[in-house]
């Protein structure tokens, strides 16, 4: 497996390398969520590529980007076993050489479920996209629908923008309890751990409406940022832990009428 430190790096890799180029972009704090994307890339592609960059442009508590799980060479263990071929790891200088000057932004979806109380979160979002899909330059690239709106705005931007790249959504993968995989659960205490379990229990009950649930959820001693049902599916985020600690977990599930 290769290690990715530059533009050039990447470039020659796609070039020397023979085949379509499967791309999955993450954080790190890699889990079985992120492997799930990895094998599907593996078995549709014939080199997958795989980025870690904690993106800062994207995160609007400084608290929750400190505190970002860190298990670089867990991460590195696990592509590798995986049979990735390549990982991408960028700093904030090679990818914003301009300091964010320069956006990507979406007016409408953008603002609403995570976006209505993280401004500029999809912003950053789809700016680094951009950013690596055209260093990158992928067949396909994989993304997880745990991020369901983040998935739709980034094929949004794919059309928009015209890129080449196939934007391809993977199912949620979750702990035997419910509680979708996620980077930011290795920060749960485990009293919360243990109560976690009751987000997607309750987002997933179709007696349920979107207020009942809040007002459970509240009860619970979550803190609910929103549920909303909208398209056919039922949209979740609630913050557990203190104000030194916060951990944000955002869910959905499919409504059945
Ligand atoms: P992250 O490292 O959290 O930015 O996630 C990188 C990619 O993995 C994104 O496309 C996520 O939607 C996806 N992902 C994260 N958690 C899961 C999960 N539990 N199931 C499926 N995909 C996931």
């Amino acid at each position: 497996m290769k290690i990715l430190k530059s533009i050039a790096d990447v470039r020659t890799f796609g070039k020397v390398a023979a085949g379509s180029v499967g791309f999955v972009p993450t954080m790190g704090a890699l889990h079985q969520g992120h492997l799930s994307l990895v094998e599907r890339s593996r078995n549709e592609t014939d080199l997958t590529i795989v980025s870690i960059y904690v993106n800062p442009t994207q995160f609007n508590n400084q608290n929750d980007l400190a505190n970002y799980p860190d298990t670089l060479t867990l991460d590195l263990q696990m592509l590798e076993a995986a049979g990735v071929s390549a990982v991408f790891m960028p700093t904030y200088e090679l990818l914003y050489p301009d300091n964010f000057a320069y956006e990507v932004d979406e007016k409408q979806f953008s603002r609403e479920l995570c976006g209505a109380n993280r401004p500029g979160h999809f912003t950053g979002v789809l700016t680094v996209v951009m950013k690596l899909l055209n260093i990158v330059k992928p067949q396909k690239a994989y993304f997880g629908e745990k991020d369901f709106q983040q998935l739709s705005l980034v094929k949004g931007m794919v059309e928009a923008f015209f890129l080449e790249t196939e934007i391809i959504g993977c199912p949620i993968i979750r702990e035997d309890d419910g509680l979708a995989m996620s980077s930011r659960n290795l920060n749960l205490t485990s009293c919360d751990r243990g109560k976690s379990p009751l987000f997607n229990k309750l987002l997933s009950n179709a007696m349920l409406s979107d207020e009942e649930i809040q007002t459970r959820l509240d009860l619970a001693g979550f803190e609910v940022d929103y549920v909303v049902t909208k398209d056919g599916r039922r949209f979740g985020a609630v913050v557990m832990g203190d104000d030194a600690g916060p951990v944000r977990l955002i869910d959905n599930v499919e409504v059945v009428s």
